[in-house]
């Protein structure tokens, strides 16, 4: 059975946080959908296919990674792509006690979903997608905060 995760996300937008998990992911499944869910309540930054375009063009050149969008509950779009795994990244004890309640409740929901956990880089345990929005507003530089090549502004 082929291995494939979904790593379900707002990606508003990618960081190297996020970039760093998809990228150590890659040797583990033959497919990683990196999926950026629509939640009609959150105000965005970017436009979903702004935000879709900058996730393709840092993985141009990973075959195995492919970007998609969904809505609704995570796990019936897991039935719907055929991804037996959810792979999250964990920056901090808050994130896992967040984590902890989604993954026990979607493995409730889909029993066999299993939800895979990588621990962030500690250089990247500060970075986050709304750090970055910020300092975009404020007209700073986000470089160092963002995949390499993306020019963000
Ligand atoms: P959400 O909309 O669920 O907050 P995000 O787009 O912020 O999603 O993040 C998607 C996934 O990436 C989550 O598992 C989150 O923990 C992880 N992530 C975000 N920032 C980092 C980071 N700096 N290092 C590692 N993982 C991260």
């Amino acid at each position: 059975m082929q291995k494939i995760a979904i790593f379900p996300g707002s990606f508003d937008p990618i960081t190297c946080g996020h970039e760093n998990i998809i990228k150590r992911a890659v040797t583990l499944f033959d497919k990683i959908i990196v999926s950026i869910g629509q939640n009609s309540e959150k105000k965005n930054y970017f436009t979903l296919d702004q935000r879709m375009v900058f996730i393709q063009t840092v993985f141009q050149d990973y075959p195995t990674v492919v970007v998609d969008k969904y809505s609704g509950l995570t796990v019936d779009y897991c039935k719907k792509v055929g991804a037996n795994y959810i792979l999250r990244g964990l920056r901090t004890s808050a994130d896992f006690e967040f984590e902890r309640s989604i993954g026990q409740v979607n493995k409730k929901l889909y029993p066999s979903i299993e939800t895979i956990f990588l621990l962030t880089l500690p250089e990247f345990t500060a970075i986050n997608s709304s750090v970055v929005r910020d300092i975009l507003r404020h007209g700073g530089d986000v470089s160092q905060f963002i995949p390499e090549g993306l020019k963000l502004r």
